[in-house]
């Protein structure tokens, strides 16, 4: 279940001021980011999914502080842990209000995954699209993309070279979320995606919500879902 999973893909962009790096946490082995600025010693934690242990050791082991928790979603195997990385931090846990309701229903999440129910927290509801959180000279835009879910987002960081974009379970290398979960829709997650993501440059490398990164060219030439949209 939450094994110890080495950190997968640690990337150091231009001046080295930005640090990026996933690695897989939790049941389902959502991938949990930490977006940091070395210099501020200040991060960002995306989709703290569980193994409370693997991330404070990933945090120390840059020795930054935790400015922001924030969620693409708030399906079960992305808010694992969020609560205990809140306790430690004292960091803000962000969503998109409209993926509140998924948080109220965690119990009914955690029966039907037959995963155990995590502990819970205060969620601000503050990211909006346009959103922007910051972390010493780290900037983290919020793009609404709904369709997984209505209040999925994507994070974009734009480094010094190419730009990272967290798309949760919106976009996968080579797949797209599904739509058949609470409020899942389908024509939203492709306008999303269409919109939205495809819109960013073809070297901007995707951050999944589970396994590995991809870039958005990538995906338009080869998702076999994007394809089929003719999107
Ligand atoms: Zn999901
Ligand atoms: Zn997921």
């Amino acid at each position: 279940m939450s094994t110890m999973i080495p950190p997968r893909s640690p990337q150091q962009d231009g001046a080295a001021r930005l640090h990026i790096e996933s690695f897989e946490v939790g049941p389902l082995a959502c991938n949990c980011s930490i977006i940091a600025d070395l210099d501020a010693k200040q991060a960002i934690v995306v989709d703290p999914g569980g193994n409370l242990p693997l991330i404070r050791d990933r945090l120390h082991a840059l020795g930054v502080r935790v400015a922001s928790i924030i969620h693409t979603h708030t399906h079960i195997d992305h808010v694992g842990a969020t609560a205990g990385l809140q306790r430690e931090t004292g960091a803000r846990a962000c969503i998109h209000e409209k993926d509140r309701f998924l948080y109220d229903m965690l119990p009914v999440q955690a029966a039907m995954l037959g995963i155990a129910m995590p502990e819970k927290t205060e969620m601000e509801g503050s990211l909006n699209d346009g959103h922007v959180l910051r972390a010493g000279a780290l900037e983290v835009a919020v793009l609404h993309t709904p369709g997984h879910t209505p209040g999925s987002v994507s994070f974009l960081v734009n480094g010094p070279d190419r730009s990272h974009v967290f798309t949760g379970d919106t976009l996968f290398n080579g797949g797209i979320g599904r739509t058949d979960l609470w409020g899942g829709d389908f024509n939203l997650i492709k306008s999303s995606i269409r919109e939205r993501l495809l819109t960013l440059p073809d070297d901007a490398v995707v951050v999944c919500g589970h396994g590995p990164d991809t870039t958005i060219g990538d995906e338009k030439r080869h998702n076999p879902f994007i394809r089929s949209f003719g999107l």
